[in-house]
């Protein structure tokens, strides 16, 4: 019991005490608000960092290798101490189920995933996963019963192409399976290694209705909560993106004898475009953002006049519809730097991910169990893409995002503070609650 369920339950005995015959009358444990054990989820998330520690706070656990393979074996250790019973799918997904007290309902499920990138953070993943395992943990401790049954899950791979999530939304490909990835084993190998099945992958993908709906906890990874100093995200839904490949054509010339009223500089048409791809996307109402990544100028001499500019454009944002409207006012601009310069700009699209918005009635859950616990929320756009987001494809999803300090990400100087960790899994504890009393049978 932490401080504020202390409080809490205080309170509640007060209450109690005035307005009843019997002082000190003890909540029943269907009524109490439950809290998590915070010292033992902040215990976990210390111990499951040595498997790939990098020594300096960061993870280096690519999906596959030996510590990611240690990892999940902690976990499902940690699992059987929660009362969940681990099993492992084709796609290598670790799920911990608890039987729900009315037969027939889809699992709840929740979760996240503990491989990381490179020289990764501690948080980005295991915080998800552990947090659902305690609030499962504490479930069964105040002797709550679920309608549903619970489904805490690992999602395999989410680093490198988010392979086990996808494989439940029946995305992955038998095509894919020889693509090496971050560890140096292919998926097929990797999927052998950590117990699934790469015969099978592609057939395991789940259909509408075969889960309730689905929680995520995960930090921001930005830094719009820290910047605001707000406890809870409550994502609306994770951005769709669109590339182009564009080419700039000028003409290539001598960059000491052609006068500088006589020049058509591909590499000036660009400077000015790059410029106006950012003042836009700044100045439009909403959390679009453009940016231009990759640049290269030809034929590149510091005595040559850029004939040819090649660069990247992408643009992310909740709405295909906004993608596509901030690409048609950033084509009229560059329709006029061309006329200005006396260029030429050529886009060709190459990407496209489609969005994946959240469940209105889970975005709500989730607020509500923020606010009941006093908690500042806020209302975002997950601008990095996650597990919830293939689940997304067939079952309603919620996601709760908690600050990251610095908003740094990817990296070991990622750091989710110990009251924001103890903050999310209260609200995953509530939320989880609070859908399990929902009827998600017309989703
Ligand atoms: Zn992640």
């Amino acid at each position: 019991m932490d401080r504020r369920d202390f409080g809490t339950l205080l309170a509640g005995a007060i209450g109690a005490a005035a307005f009843s015959p019997f002082p000190f009358r003890p909540l029943a444990a269907q009524d109490a608000p439950l809290g998590v054990d915070g010292p033992r989820l902040r215990r976990r998330l210390d111990e499951i960092t040595r498997f790939g520690s990098t020594g300096d706070g960061g993870i280096d656990r690519p999906a596959y290798g030996d510590a990611d393979i240690a990892a999940r074996e902690y976990v499902r250790t940690v699992m059987r101490e929660a009362g969940l019973e681990p099993s492992v799918d084709a796609a290598g997904n670790i799920l911990g189920r608890r039987p729900g007290a009315e037969s027939g309902l889809p699992p709840l499920m929740a979760g996240s995933h503990i491989d990381s990138v490179p020289n990764g953070g501690r948080f980005d993943g295991p915080l998800g996963v552990l947090a659902a395992v305690e609030a499962a943990q504490r479930l069964r401790e105040a002797g709550v019963e679920t309608r549903h049954p619970l489904e805490i899950v690992v999602f395999s791979n989410e680093e490198d192409g988010k392979v086990g999530s996808r494989a439940l939304a029946g995305e992955v490909t038998a095509e894919e399976l020889d693509r090496t990835t971050n560890s140096g084993y292919t998926i097929r190998e990797g999927l052998e290694r950590i117990g699934g099945d790469p015969e099978r992958v592609t057939e395991i993908g789940r259909s509408r209705g075969d889960v309730a709906a689905f929680l995520e906890l995960h930090p921001e990874q930005g830094a719009i909560l820290v910047g605001d100093d707000l406890d809870i995200g409550v994502v609306q839904g994770i951005v769709g993106i669109k590339r182009w490949q564009v080419t700039i054509t000028g003409e290539a010339n001598h960059a000491g004898t052609t006068p500088m009223d006589q020049r058509s500089d591909a590499l000036v048409a660009a400077a000015r475009f790059v410029d106006t791809v950012h003042r836009r996307a700044r100045s439009m109402e909403g959390r679009q953002v453009a940016t231009v990544g990759r640049i290269s100028a030809h034929p590149g001499a510091a005595n040559v006049i850029p004939g040819r500019v090649e660069h990247t454009l992408e643009i992310r944002d909740l709405e295909m519809a906004k993608i596509d409207r901030v690409y048609d006012l950033l084509r009229k601009e560059a329709s006029r730097i061309a006329a200005e310069t006396g260029t030429e700009f050529e886009f060709s699209h190459y990407y496209t991910t489609h969005s994946a918005p959240t469940d209105p009635r889970l975005r709500d859950i989730v607020e509500e169990a923020a606010r009941s616990r006093d908690l500042s929320t806020l209302r975002m756009p997950s601008g990095a893409g996650h597990d919830a987001q293939s689940i997304a494809q067939f079952a309603p999803v919620g996601m709760v995002f908690v600050p990251s300090v610095g908003g740094i990400s990817h990296s070991p100087d990622e750091f989710t503070r110990p009251e924001d960790v103890v903050n999310g899994a209260e609200v995953v504890l509530g939320a989880l609650r609070a859908a399990d009393g929902r009827d998600w049978s017309a989703a």
